[in-house]
């Protein structure tokens, strides 16, 4: 090997895999890249799901080549045991061949071969993982370390997890053997791509739908153009196309009178509202809300869904309620307000449950933005069937504002979304979620109610946690109120 030449990781050969650029960008200008709170999100899962592979085929004598001591001293015991007569499970064995480095997360003697399983945090097996498996199964083959198979192990989003600290059953196996010989050509190509990627030049790549496939790339708001007043990823829909419009040199969502008959019908209202440079009010949204009776209440709710459940009865990737925030608005027009939080670490959702129905009474519209809250409902039903009755009349009375929002409203500062946080700083310019320190949206909501719950928060960070998340949930349902006296 050319010493000189710097060692190829898979992540970074996935990153080429995807787009060079992102890949260059990576080595040469991180501090381009923007890392979201989903995508932290992801590497505490990724590492999450690691530990419980280990729990779950390991065994007494299993061992973990640690990476803390240093690359050489990992593949040094890496390529000791491989040698050795040790014939237990093997985690992070880690092996290089020509420059291109991988660790193995799981590796099991099988006969006289050694099979290697690839974790994922995932619901199911994609191309990337495929890929992914391909690099490692070459590097393995390149040293000679002959697998007798390799597969995916992915998370069983059906295994209930019973609460008593065991996990088995929530990884479940494919073995990807054949499709990954298939591709295991393809991984020599990718090789010099990437290499030729991490020279001094930045590759000429243009902005499309790899941008977000397989993974949001952390370069987007670098790469597409965005120094125009209205970008033309305010358009929304499918980025290939938006990509073949920046290409053909378009900047401003009101310079595409060109190709207006390309535009979906979304699109195309976005198109024309923009070009007016003002809000659009459609008739029919006051009488809407005037029809609603009193007293209202706005709802809404903060969930979690862990990769790795942590209260008995629920399942993987499955939203549990863990907050809620109601503001109650009466006929003569006084707001109170009521809400749920629960940061001792058991299972809220069934005192969140019983609180929630208290506080909805049996009459009144029950306002929530997008239906996710009736996802919500229906899901507390499931978990308690005693609590059905009073949950389903609930659902009965659920009214989605965001339906009657789209429909008749838009403002080209939305640029294509209706979310509430898009909608609110046009409607009401005095309230916005920019403002909100910390917890500011529902990823970090979510992982700021983890962080909460873990024994090993210290008491003032918990407290911060506690404020940021009532603050925020409280925020959602004062916004709807606003949004609703705007309309
Ligand atoms: S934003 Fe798109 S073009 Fe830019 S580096 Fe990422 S994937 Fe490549």
């Amino acid at each position: 090997m050319n010493r000189a030449r710097p060692y190829l990781s898979k992540s970074r050969l996935i990153s080429a895999w995807q787009c060079p650029k992102r890949l260059h960008l990576e080595k040469h200008n991180p501090e381009l890249g923007e890392t979201s709170s989903a995508t932290e999100a992801l590497f505490a899962t990724g590492n999450q799901v690691g530990a419980i592979a280990q729990d779950l085929y390991g065994d007494d004598d299993s061992i973990e080549v640690p990476y803390e001591k240093g690359l050489s001293a990992a593949l040094r015991q890496t390529s000791q045991l491989l040698a050795s007569d040790f014939r237990h499970p093997l985690f992070e064995a880690t092996l290089q061949h020509d420059g291109v480095l991988v660790r193995v997360d799981v590796f099991l003697p099988d006969g006289d071969n050694w099979r290697a399983i690839e974790i994922k945090a995932s619901a199911s097996v994609k191309d990337v993982h495929l890929i992914d498996c391909a690099i490692q199964y070459w590097v393995l083959r390149g040293e000679g370390v002959e697998l007798s198979s390799i597969s995916l192990g992915y998370i069983n989003n059906q295994f209930v997890y019973q609460g008593d600290g065991n996990y088995d059953g929530l990884i479940i196996e494919d073995d990807v053997t054949e499709r990954v010989l298939e591709r295991l050509d393809d991984v020599p190509n990718l090789i010099a791509k990437a290499r030729a990627a991490l020279g001094d030049g930045v590759p000429d790549v243009a902005v499309g739908a790899h941008c977000s496939s397989p993974y949001e790339c952390q370069f987007q708001s670098h790469c597409w153009p965005m120094d125009a007043e209205y970008p033309l990823t305010g358009l929304r829909g499918d980025k290939g196309k938006l990509g073949a419009w920046v290409a053909a040199g378009y900047r401003d969502i009101r310079d595409l009178g060109a190709v207006t008959d390309e535009l979906g019908k979304n699109q195309a209202r976005i198109y024309r509202v923009t070009c007016t440079g003002e809000a659009e009010v459609l008739d029919g949204a006051r009488e809407a809300i005037a029809a609603l009776a009193f007293p209202r209440y706005y709802l809404d709710f903060e969930t979690i869904a862990p990769a790795v459940p942590i209260w008995a009865g629920t399942r993987p990737y499955a939203a549990a309620a863990v907050q809620w925030s109601c503001h109650i608005e009466d006929e003569d027009g006084g707001i109170r307000h009521e809400e749920f939080l629960d940061l001792s670490g058991e299972p809220p959702m069934r005192a969140l449950a019983e609180c929630l129905i208290a506080c909805l009474g049996t009459a009144g519209p029950v306002l929530m933005y997008t239906s996710y809250e009736k996802t919500v409902i229906r899901g507390l039903a499931d978990l308690f069937p005693d609590l059905a009755e009073s949950l389903g009349a609930i659902i009965s009375r659920l009214v989605d504002l965001y339906p009657i929002v789209k429909n008749h409203y838009y403002h080209p500062k939305m640029l294509g979304s209706w979310s509430i946080k898009a909608v609110l700083p046009a409607l009401v310019p005095e309230m916005s979620y920019a403002g909100l320190e910390g917890i500011n949206e529902g990823m970090s909501a979510a992982n700021g109610y983890l962080e909460a719950i873990n024994p090993g928060t210290d008491m003032l960070r918990k407290l911060e946690l506690e404020e940021q998340l009532l603050r925020y949930c409280r925020f959602d349902t004062a916004a709807m109120v606003a949004i609703v006296a705007s309309l």
